[in-house]
């Protein structure tokens, strides 16, 4: 999580930088634009009222620094008038998009034979929707009239204060929605003696005329940030919650891997638990387990005043087995006598080897008389056996037979023990038992 956190920090000082220095570049100017017109890339040209049919003369001169119109005003036209028609472009129909700046800046010196008079500055738009190529007044006419007087420097109009002329949208029918100011393609500037001139001598000298805009405007940029921001939020958002489905489903699988190993552990030890219980050849259980089971059901069997009794089982003359036969084939009888043994006993019964070729069996709720005759059909079993050995092959054992009685585990085995000797001296393939005035104590 810190790795994640480092990173978030990382994004969000980044943000912040980035967020002040872009905000800070656009205050500091950074994103103005200037469109200079000038006769380098721009056309002038004088149009006075002789296309309507007036008498009005004039010339233009055109200099590095400036332009210069001078004309005689004559009274013989409607409306008399001379201007400086600028084409921006050489396609009427193809002109500057100028709708991205905001104000536009001129310097005009204005010699009339009154003080204050206005001049009219036209900013002639191209739209098909209203105006056609072979008709130079069905331009949009975005104007306004102001008085330059001389030598009185730029003056900055907001393009907001051009007002479109009612008479020519009168005179084109514009609908209401054509009918405000546009300058998204600009193709023609026109500056104009004022609309009421005498017949006098008018200069116009335009020393500049700039257009101011920006790059991009202050709620642009705010929402371009914003934009930013939230965009980057969501990524990390979603980016976050990838790495989490991912560190989850590496946890699940880790802790799955863990179960697995839990569960092989597990199976592993259930395996050394039956290697630890079990008597390796055999294969029943050994004397260690038998010994801490007796300690218990010995304790119990007392206290409850329930009968047990015990067998010690030991095959007669083993040796004399092992040394006719090999060790390898006595190592078989003693496999095939646990068998034997085990199929005959209850499943109440612990059968166990103690050790050798002596094995015990403890029988839980069983008494005396009950216990003798499972010792003899033990007894029976092993010496009436028929063998499934490559040769004749005959097998008895001596059993010791004893029933708990107020005595400890120890006791009580010596006792059978004793009673197994018993049967050992009586001759073998025989039951002795152990009664309880034979008590060791
Ligand atoms: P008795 O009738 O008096 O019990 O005579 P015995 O020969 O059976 O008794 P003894 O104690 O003299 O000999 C026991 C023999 O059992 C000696 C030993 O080699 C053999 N024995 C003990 N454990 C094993 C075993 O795991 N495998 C084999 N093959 N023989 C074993
Ligand atoms: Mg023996
Ligand atoms: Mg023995």
């Amino acid at each position: 999580m810190t790795g994640v956190n480092q990173w978030l920090r990382l994004i969000i000082l980044f943000l912040v930088c980035f967020t002040i220095a872009a905000y800070g570049w656009f205050l500091l100017g950074g994103a103005k634009k200037e469109y200079i017109v000038t006769p380098q890339n721009s056309q002038y040209k004088i149009i006075d009222d002789s296309v309507q049919s007036g008498a009005t003369t004039a010339t233009l001169d055109i200099s590095k620094h400036s332009v210069f119109l001078e004309c005689d005003i004559i009274n013989k036209a409607k409306w008399p008038f001379c201007e400086i028609a600028i084409s921006l472009t050489n396609y009427i129909d193809k002109g500057i998009d100028l709708s991205t700046y905001h104000s536009v800046g001129i310097d005009i010196d204005y010699t009339s034979p009154l003080e204050d008079e206005r001049v009219r500055v036209y900013l002639r738009n191209f739209d098909s929707t209203y105006a056609n190529v072979n008709d130079p007044i069905s331009l949009k006419f975005n104007a306004i009239e102001y008085s330059p007087g001389v030598d009185e420097g730029l003056k900055i109009f907001p393009l907001r204060n051009f007002q479109v002329l009612s008479w020519w949208i009168a005179e084109n029918n514009i609908p209401v929605d054509k009918s405000s100011r546009q300058f998204d393609n600009i193709s023609v500037i026109e500056i104009a003696t004022g609309s009421y001139v005498k017949e006098s001598y008018y200069a116009i000298r335009l020393n500049r005329l700039v257009f101011y805009g920006e790059w991009i405007s202050e709620s642009s940029l705010v929402k371009a940030l914003l934009l930013l921001w939230v965009v980057t939020a969501i990524i990390i958002i979603m980016s976050e919650r990838f790495i989490l489905d991912k560190r989850i489903k590496h946890t699940e699988e880790r802790s799955q891997r863990l179960r697995d190993a839990n569960r092989l552990l597990y199976n592993k030890s259930l395996k050394f638990e039956h290697l630890a219980c079990t008597d390796p050849l055999t294969r029943i259980r050994n004397r260690h387990t038998v010994t801490e089971w007796l300690e218990e059901i010995t304790i119990q069997t007392k206290s409850n005043d329930i009968p047990f009794s015990m067998i010690f089982i030991d095959i007669d003359h083993f040796k004399a087995v092992n040394d006719t036969y090999g060790h390898g084939f006595g190592d078989t009888v003693l496999v095939k006598f646990a068998e034997t043994i085990d199929k005959l006993i209850r499943r109440s019964d612990m059968f166990a080897r103690w050790g050798g070729e002596e094995f015990v069996l403890f029988c839980p709720e069983t008494n005396m008389s009950t216990a003798v005759e499972i010792a003899e059909e033990i007894r029976e079993t092993i010496a009436n056996k028929v063998w499934d050995f490559d040769r004749e092959f005959k097998l008895t054992c001596s059993l010791g037979v004893a029933e708990l009685v107020n005595e400890s585990s120890d006791e009580f085995i010596q006792r059978a023990d004793l009673a197994l000797l018993k049967a050992k001296k009586m001759g073998r393939n025989r039951i002795e038992i152990s009664w309880e005035h034979q008590q060791l104590r």
